[in-house]
């Protein structure tokens, strides 16, 4: 297996919120980290144009992404028109296959933003597609389907304000300076909450957060999540077996 991670989430910042501690954890464990998202985020703005914000926010990632030695790949689509078609499926199984990571982090199924839950749903498929022939891109297929991980959704609840079901935490409290570092280089969206709610709300809620579910495990900080156990994933706890106690499985 190589040490190859690939996170890819919706919009710059995704990453950043639900598992930048825990990409920090493999990186220290000599894994390679690559970062990507299906839209640049232009529609995080309350002043710039698309061009503008979609340039600004690109170069934040990057940013945020150099902080683990991480590359950051952007698909090019657009915030809140994220579609699962046999386009956006195509382009992520292509990036899949450039990067040929064997451990993949995705959103919740079921998160506040319906962008979440499609490049969810287009990431399962991807991967799964991985090592399927006559699928119309040119890249050569891989095997095996790389490990899956569902990260937390925002304030870990569904849309219906449910709890989400997680079945591990990682604590990420030796890594919460990296995450909030990694934060702060999405500046565009850290001056806008300070604009907004006059304190720095970007940083403050991601470490609520964070310490919301450490309680969970008895530690300081941590980030939830549960794998794809879906026909045609390997079955055993790939990220348990890399980061040993560094991972606490829960029951639901
Ligand atoms: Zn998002």
């Amino acid at each position: 297996m190589e040490k190859i991670v690939l996170g890819i989430f919706a919009h710059p910042d995704d990453c950043e919120i639900v598992c930048a501690g825990t990409l920090s954890l493999l990186k220290n464990a000599g894994w390679t980290v690559h970062i990507a998202t299906l839209a640049p985020g232009d529609k995080g703005t309350a002043e710039y144009n698309r061009e503008d914000i979609t340039r600004i926010r690109k170069a934040e990632a990057a940013e945020a992404a150099k902080l683990l030695d991480a590359t950051y790949h952007c698909l090019d689509y657009e915030d809140v028109y994220i579609m699962y078609d046999r386009h956006s499926v195509n382009k992520t199984t292509s990036l899949i296959r450039q990067v040929k990571p064997s451990l993949v982090f995705t959103h919740n199924p079921s998160d506040y933003m319906v962008d979440h839950e499609t490049t969810s749903k287009i990431v399962q498929t991807a991967c799964f597609s991985t090592g399927i022939m006559n699928l119309e891109i040119p890249e050569a297929i891989y095997e095996p389907v790389p490990f899956l991980y569902y990260c937390d959704s925002m304030e870990a609840k569904d849309i219906l304000g449910r709890p989400i079901y997680t079945t591990m935490f990682a604590d990420i409290s030796s890594e919460i300076s990296v995450k909030e570092k990694m934060l702060t280089c999405h500046a565009s969206q850290r001056n806008w909450l300070l604009t907004h709610h006059k304190m720095d709300e970007y940083v403050h809620s991601m470490k609520r957060f964070g310490e919301q579910r450490g309680k969970e495990i008895n530690v300081a900080f941590a980030e939830g999540f549960r794998q794809h156990l879906g026909h045609g994933y390997a079955q055993n706890n790939f990220l348990k077996e890399i980061l040993g106690d560094a991972i606490t499985l829960v029951k639901n």
